[in-house]
């Protein structure tokens, strides 16, 4: 039996463990979980916690945990924890440890290999310190692989194609975008660029100072109790993740802590609009970045052939929105964007070991659905703006809502119209189904309706409108949301075929089948129908005789027997047209 070589993805926020058995790849789970936060601490009773549990200890005992090693690695230095100092390689392997032992109890034996990732921009040192963090561990790196690379090889191309593809890498901490080239499997790195200071993180702050501003207009400061500010912390990024799905989040946190003798309670609404303004400088910087990279390829933004989404706050759909701006097409991200690298490190390691790998499948929706709503096509209002709700190369099943405001006041009703495709301008693409919700509130314009679309693996798209302010709803159902459209899509091909040929939509031959002959009897039939109201009443008998004739012939393809009618009926319109 050959060693096993595991792939390890060793994130600064986050870490994962991947394996490849019998040509499929697993991120191995620990307790359910395939993410392990990547802190490290000592417990009160100065056992060493990794992962979730020194996570949930951190905001209360800092000193007792460590975060985010890896911005360390590779310098000379050494961070405290519960009194001790420890090198940064010597947190890592901590980790890495970790990692080995959910591998080894999902494997049932000893691993002593793996291939390591790490960033692209990594240095000699921190390659280095990376690599000896694994020895610490008990483990031989095998290889260290560039995290883009990784991305890149779990997307793969065929044998004979040539890829150049854009790997957009936003985690909690850090931003990497990097160009790279595949071609006949070898992925190549062209350039890289990012901020190790930009992520998630910064955009849970951005909630956390929305929700301390709110207290504080309420004559309360929170920012010297630890505990209150841990539990503020969790429910902004809590509100940022339902942000992703919902065009709304409730924050709400009971008992947060006691004021001049009462307590305050947190209750607070954040809306996905108000969300996207606090972060739009980060993605903009994170665009920079794109294009400094795309600069050091010596490349332009219509030389990417596809986009791969990594890292969790990739799934922020205005990340996805501003990219299908810039690049004009879908990213990928149907591989789970916190998985994904740690699954190529897997996909090398089995390569390394020679064993054969399947293609990795996800089910997602070839199409992207959403509805039309006042806005703007080419500058100019128009109203039937595309608005794009599920994304084409979204991972089954999937839930997503929008908010949309009625612009009349006392608008009693919204017609909602739900389609498929990706024009901007809605009525280039396919209209799906449309229902009206009707006895809104009568209410100035501006009144909220959450559209809700759900689409599940068997393609059934359930649709939603709900009037926010009364909770009034109304729902449909569109069976065969995907099929059905491939379905249209090969019956409007086959008619365009068919037509070609000259057979209608039933297949049955039609008109420009027949021969010359017969083609040649109609029109004569129509000139001499439409010459009926100048002719004399004994011409138009004549011509009726011999129009009739002629059909008769033509109803049994009779060509011969057209011929006779034909030239007589002929001599008739021209002696009259003469
Ligand atoms: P990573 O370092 O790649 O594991 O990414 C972790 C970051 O992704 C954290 O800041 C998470 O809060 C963020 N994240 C995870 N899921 C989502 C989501 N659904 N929407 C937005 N951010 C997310």
């Amino acid at each position: 039996m050959n060693d096993i070589i595991i792939g390890i993805d060793l994130g600064t926020t986050n870490s994962e463990v991947a394996i490849v058995e019998s040509g499929k790849v697993t991120v191995i789970a620990d307790a359910g979980k395939k993410i392990l936060p990547s802190f490290v601490g000592i417990d009160d009773n100065g056992e060493i916690l990794v992962g979730e549990t020194a996570c949930n200890q951190y905001l209360i005992y800092p000193e007792r945990t460590v975060k985010s090693i890896k911005r360390l690695m590779g310098q000379d230095a050494q961070v405290a924890m519960a009194g001790q100092a420890y090198t940064p390689q010597e947190i890592s392997a901590v980790i890495l440890k970790r990692l080995k032992a959910i591998a080894e109890n999902y494997a049932g034996r000893t691993i002593g290999k793996a291939v390591i990732t790490v960033p692209a921009y990594f240095s000699d040192a921190q390659r280095q310190a990376t690599h000896e963090a694994g020895q610490i561990a008990g483990l031989e790196v095998v290889r260290m692989i560039n995290e883009p690379t990784a991305a890149a090889l779990v997307y793969g191309t065929g044998p004979d194609e040539a890829k150049r593809m854009l790997v957009y890498d936003l985690g909690g901490g850090t931003f990497d975008v990097s160009v790279v080239g595949v071609q006949a499997g070898v992925v190549e790195v062209l350039s890289s660029h990012g901020d190790n200071h930009l992520g998630g993180d910064d955009f849970d702050q951005q909630i956390v100072d929305y929700i301390l501003e709110h207290l504080k207009q309420q004559g309360i400061d929170i920012t010297g109790h630890s505990k209150a500010m841990a539990r503020v912390t969790r429910a902004a990024e809590k509100a940022k993740l339902v942000l992703s799905d919902e065009p709304f989040a409730q924050i709400e946190e009971e008992y947060l802590l006691e004021h001049q003798g009462t307590p305050i309670h947190l209750t607070l609404e954040l809306a996905r609009s108000a969300y996207e303004d606090m972060i739009a400088d980060y993605i903009n910087a994170t665009l920079d970045a794109a294009h400094i990279a795309l600069k050091g390829a010596k490349l332009t933004a219509s030389d990417i052939d596809e986009i791969i989404l990594v890292g969790g706050s990739t799934r922020t759909p205005c990340i996805r929105e501003r990219l299908f701006d810039e690049f004009g097409f879908e990213p990928h991200g149907e591989v789970d964007p916190d998985l994904c690298v740690a699954m190529g490190a897997a996909m090398q390691a089995a390569m390394i070991n020679g064993q054969d790998i399947g293609t990795v499948l996800v089910d997602v929706t070839p199409y992207t659905y959403g509805t039309s709503a006042l806005g703007y096509l080419d500058g100019m209002p128009y109203p039937y703006q595309f608005i794009p709700i599920i994304h084409k190369n979204s991972v089954l099943p999937v839930h997503k809502s929008e908010a949309f405001m009625t612009h009349q006041d006392g608008q009693r009703q919204v017609d909602v119209r739900i389609y498929q495709g990706e024009d901007p301008d809605a009525l280039n693409n396919i209209e799906i189904g449309e229902f009206m919700i009707e006895g809104l509130l009568d209410v100035p314009a501006g009144n909220i309706i959450t559209l809700a679309l759900d689409l599940d693996l068997n393609g059934i798209l359930h649709v939603s409108a709900r009037e926010k302010a009364s909770g009034k709803e109304k729902t449909i159902t569109i069976n065969n949301a995907i099929s059905r459209f491939a379905a249209e899509e090969l019956a409007d091909a086959k008619q365009r075929i068919d037509g070609l040929f000259g057979e209608n939509a039933d297949g049955e031959e039609g008109f420009a089948s027949e021969s010359a002959a017969a083609a040649e009897a109609r029109q004569l039939i129509k000139k001499a129908e439409s010459l009926f109201e100048t002719v004399s009443s004994e011409d138009k008998e004549d011509m009726v005789g011999l129009i009739e004739t002629i059909v008769a012939a033509l109803e049994v393809g009779d060509d011969t027997g057209l011929r006779e009618p034909v030239e007589r009926l002929n001599d008739i319109i021209y002696y009259l047209e003469s």
